[in-house]
């Protein structure tokens, strides 16, 4: 009889045979370090895929070679590694998996996906050296935004860039937000006001690389604060993409002017209605309802946010909006809201004539840094909540049997789910005492600086608060 070890392995045959493939290459194969590239051109760092660090491309490189944006020397070895049977030790991520549990790692999904899994053969019998255009592409231009959300930094946000050259870094036991270690590691961004060669590179690339795209995504910064997404969505007006296939997405925190948001609109429709491509996604970000997920993203104007949806939602009917939450600890208390209005979505924009049949999604991840505001700072009793959320979103979730999927989908709730078991699985005690402190140490500051009051937007954290408030280490 065979282990249940074996049994588990052989639980999807699709993937199983992706495995078998890459294999017969070398346990080290994966066609993302070919297939995928997240580019970000404010500092002139990329990777492939998102788990491993990021490095720094070539100036002297890219002025040879655009495509070295993607086709970076260092990356070129991690690739002879991989053709020559290797693990290239950057992509610890997937041999973790690999070598701890019976689970496929990343390296598989992703080399079976149909951005990947088409030119197996091709990358096989390619030579190490040979430039490669990527598939499946993510780009930041530039890190200007109109946000500084709690949880992000100066790399992805101009607005931080200002707060921590006025104030310094915050007053945490690892100087949260400081931008020594982005000097350390050459990611400093470069403000969009000035030349960016790695910016310049890309559009000398771009009209290669347009060509052979299927999914091309936009993120920040803010995109929509960004001439160089303008100019994307003109290209892709002007230029339809040959196959036909490109998947669109674009990030925005839809909190810009009204006129952005409306000019945004116009492109888009555009793009639909000339059928530039295949889908449009925008994604678009929000941790909780009303004044407390205003609090968590500095910026965000929640009833201003809520009709850009609706708007979007209602001018472009092939839009699909996915709503990005980076769930922390600030979530807790309104999520039911969110997750009972974004049903309300679903089924309005469901019920007139869409393209897709589901228009609207929440994808829920929980907050893993700082370590200060992750839900694994408060206390045990505080997973009751996400408990009662976890039981919500299950009762709306759609019926197996709907073919219209109005509900939510098993893995939107599943995500939900893991947020309540990464809550309640067993922690350093040493560590949550620190980040208690930090807690503290953080929105004291943060209400000093930007004018907040903590105690009066969350009264249900405040006896916690005044607990964190007593630590000393
Ligand atoms: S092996 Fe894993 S970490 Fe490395 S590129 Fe592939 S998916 Fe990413």
């Amino acid at each position: 009889m065979a282990s249940d070890k074996t049994e588990k392995k052989f639980e999807n045959p699709i993937y199983l045979g992706v495995k078998q493939d890459l294999d017969a290459i070398g346990k080290g194969m994966c066609l993302a370090k070919w297939t995928q590239v997240t580019l970000q051109l404010q500092s002139g760092h990329n990777h492939s895929c998102h788990h491993p660090k990021t490095h720094k491309i070539s100036q002297s490189e890219i002025a040879r070679n655009p495509s070295a944006l993607h086709n970076t020397r260092y990356k070129k070895m991690r690739r002879k590694e991989m053709l020559s049977g290797a693990r290239p030790t950057e992509c610890d991520y997937c041999w973790n998996v690999e070598d701890n549990s019976d689970r496929f790692s990343d390296r598989v999904f992703k080399s079976g996906e149909s951005w990947s899994y088409p030119f197996m053969n091709e990358i096989f019998n390619s030579n190490w050296r040979e430039d490669y255009n990527p598939k499946y592409v993510e780009v930041a231009f530039s890190n200007a935004c109109n946000f500084k959300c709690s949880y992000c930094g100066p790399s992805y946000s101009s607005k931080w860039v200002e707060e921590i050259e006025q104030y310094g870094a915050y007053p945490t036991t690892d100087n949260f937000n400081s931008v020594e270690w982005m000097k350390i590691e050459d990611k400093f961004p470069i403000p969009q006001r000035e030349h960016n060669p790695y910016v310049e590179a890309f559009w000398k690339w771009w009209p290669e690389l347009y060509r052979d795209l299927h999914t091309f995504r936009v993120t920040g910064g803010e995109p929509l604060m960004s001439k160089d997404t303008w100019e994307v969505l003109d290209y892709i007006i002007k230029h339809p993409n040959p196959n036909k296939e490109l998947k669109l997405a674009i990030n925005s925190n839809l909190g810009v002017p009204d006129n952005l948001v409306d000019k945004f609109i116009d492109k888009i429709k555009k793009i639909e209605d000339e059928n530039r491509v295949k889908e449009i996604v925008i994604f678009t970000s929000v941790d909780t309802w009303g004044k407390q997920a205003e609090y968590i993203r500095t910026g965000l104007e929640f009833n201003r946010f809520w009709n850009n949806v609706n708007k979007i939602l209602t001018e472009c009917p092939r839009v699909i909006v996915t709503f990005m939450v980076t769930y922390n600890a600030l979530s807790i208390f309104n999520y039911e809201k969110l997750i009972h209005n974004v049903y309300g979505l679903k089924d309005t924009y469901a019920s007139i004539d869409r393209y897709w049949s589901s228009a609207v999604f929440l994808d829920s991840s929980y907050l893993r840094y700082p370590l200060h505001q992750t839900v694994q700072v408060l206390p045990y009793n505080f997973s009751e909540n996400i408990l009662n959320q976890t039981k919500l979103i299950t009762y709306y979730a759609a019926p197996s049997f709907d073919p219209k999927h109005i509900g939510y989908s098993d893995v939107e709730v599943q995500k939900v789910k893991r947020i309540y078991d990464w809550m309640i699985a067993p922690q350093d005690v040493n560590q949550q005492i620190v980040n208690r402190y930090n807690f503290y140490k953080y929105f004291t500051e943060h209400d000093k600086r930007r004018g907040t009051n903590f105690v009066k937007t969350f009264p249900e954290l405040e006896e916690f608060y005044n607990f964190c408030s007593t630590i000393n280490l």
